[in-house]
């Protein structure tokens, strides 16, 4: 049988970073479906779509095709046959990923490949609806949040230490409670925590204490399994 850890949560709680040293220890892959709807929204931009634009989003998902690999343990996002893992991480494709993936069409087309993922690896999975709608059987939900003011905080460091262009911390954080909200009240799949899954605010917590935290856990779990 597998094995699944499923961590949800906000933008910004830290999940990318701790569900990858959580993947490490457990001897897990890494599954990063934020990356997989940020990959639907580099087609959607590259077609001069409106993120306002359901109908049009919705005929292209027909056309797109993504798929994950593993190069040294990293994960890449294939969209149609191309390797598209260095075009993720930009602010126009965050945005682009957060308004498209309210669309029905968008979140059923990854929702296979992230089950198929689990089914036949043991996996850690981040994103916003593993442990309600993905993966509802896994053996260990945490939901990982801390406060607007703590993620928006960690964001703007994140920004300027990449030497990027850094918006105010005011924008930052309006742009965080914005995807909040868009996240926590879309009709499908929305964000919230699972009735089975851990609550961890790690507003006050340093990365190795939520890995202890979650690791623990998880250890527990996988004996029983
Ligand atoms: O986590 P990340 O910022 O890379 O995700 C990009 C966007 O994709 C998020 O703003 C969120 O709206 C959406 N997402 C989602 N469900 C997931 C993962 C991400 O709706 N499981």
């Amino acid at each position: 049988m597998n094995y699944s850890i499923a961590i949800d949560g906000p933008a910004g709680a830290g999940k990318s970073t701790i569900a990858k040293l959580i993947a490490k220890k457990m001897d897990c892959i890494y599954v990063d479906t934020g990356a997989m709807y940020r990959a639907m929204a580099v087609y959607f931009l590259r077609q001069g779509f409106d993120a306002s634009w359901e109908d049009k989003i919705t005929a292209a998902c027909e056309d797109i095709n993504v798929e994950i690999q593993y190069v040294d343990g990293e994960q890449q996002v294939i969209l149609n046959g191309e390797n598209i893992t260095g075009m993720l991480r930009t602010e126009e494709v965050g945005k682009m990923a957060s308004a498209s993936s309210v669309y029905p069409a968008v979140r059923l087309k990854l929702v296979e490949l992230q089950r198929k993922l689990a089914k036949e690896n043991r996996v850690v999975m981040d994103g916003r609806d593993i442990g309600t709608y993905v993966l509802p059987d896994a053996e260990v939900k945490i939901y990982l949040t801390a406060s607007v003011d703590e993620r928006a905080n960690r964001r703007y460091k994140e920004l300027k230490e990449k030497g990027q262009a850094v918006p105010d911390y005011e924008t930052i954080k309006k742009d965080i409670a914005e995807r909040d909200y868009r996240d926590m009240n879309r009709d499908f799949a929305p964000l919230k925590q699972a009735d089975d899954a851990v609550l961890i605010d790690c507003s006050d917590m340093s990365i190795e204490e939520v890995v202890d935290t979650i690791s623990a856990i998880a250890t527990a779990r996988d004996k029983d399994v």
